[in-house]
């Protein structure tokens, strides 16, 4: 069992990771990013879906690929496919005590919007314990798991990869993470696209539920 007892900087995803992919947050963002592939390329709904599918598994995000196919404004797209309701968010007491009492350092990095995670953390009373958001902006538009932004994360807040773990439930993102020297965690869920390669050499631990996961790290280093 890999020790977690240095661990100075916690990294989080934030999708479907610091929230359950069972809210459905998620779902309604992609909602609105078909309605603006919609109204944006005068396409009907069934050709946006797939439209908006290809540039996610080919460009790593849908915004990635809107971008270089089309020359969208990623501003105006991310303001848009993030004007969601959040009322169905709920405080997470547990998750927020659990993260207090972490030492070091937490930050987020997100293939989102800056707004989008300070809303999301804000709903889940969660906001205090985070020292910095890595959003898509500050990764120069180059999602994860290009190594690029992973680098960018590292050197602007001064990580020490060995004194580093990062959540994350696509399994593919942890890859980078692992190459840098990064201990990864692996939230577990369904989505097959998530999913592959969750049983690699580079994922170290895997995750049923993040809140129990703090929790026994807490009760390991206290
Ligand atoms: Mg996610």
């Amino acid at each position: 069992m890999i020790s977690l007892k240095n661990i100075k900087f916690w990294i989080f995803d934030l999708d479907n990771t610091l929230y359950s992919s069972t809210t459905n947050i998620f779902s309604k963002i992609d909602k609105k990013m078909c309605q603006f592939i919609i109204d944006e390329l005068r396409v009907d709904e069934p050709e946006a879906l797939k439209i908006k599918n290809k540039y996610f598994h080919e460009h790593g995000t849908t915004l990635n690929g809107l971008m270089k196919k089309h020359n969208i404004n990623a501003e105006r797209f991310l303001e848009f496919v993030h004007d969601i309701d959040y009322s169905f968010l709920n405080k997470n007491e547990k998750l927020n005590y659990e993260l207090k009492k972490l030492p070091g350092s937490k930050i987020i990095f997100t293939n989102g919007s800056k707004k989008h995670a300070e809303t999301t953390i804000l709903k889940l009373g969660i906001k205090d314990n985070f020292s910095g958001i890595f959003d898509i902006v500050d990764s120069d538009y180059i999602p994860k798991p290009d190594i690029a932004p992973y680098k960018k994360l590292i050197s602007k807040y001064r990580i020490n990869c060995s004194e580093s773990i990062f959540f994350e439930d696509i399994a593919k993102n942890l890859l980078p993470a692992h190459k840098l020297g990064i201990k990864t965690a692996w939230i577990e869920n369904d989505d097959k696209y998530c999913k592959e390669g969750f049983d690699g050499y580079h994922v170290d631990f895997r995750v049923k539920n993040l809140t129990k996961f703090l929790e026994d790290i807490n009760k390991k280093v206290a």
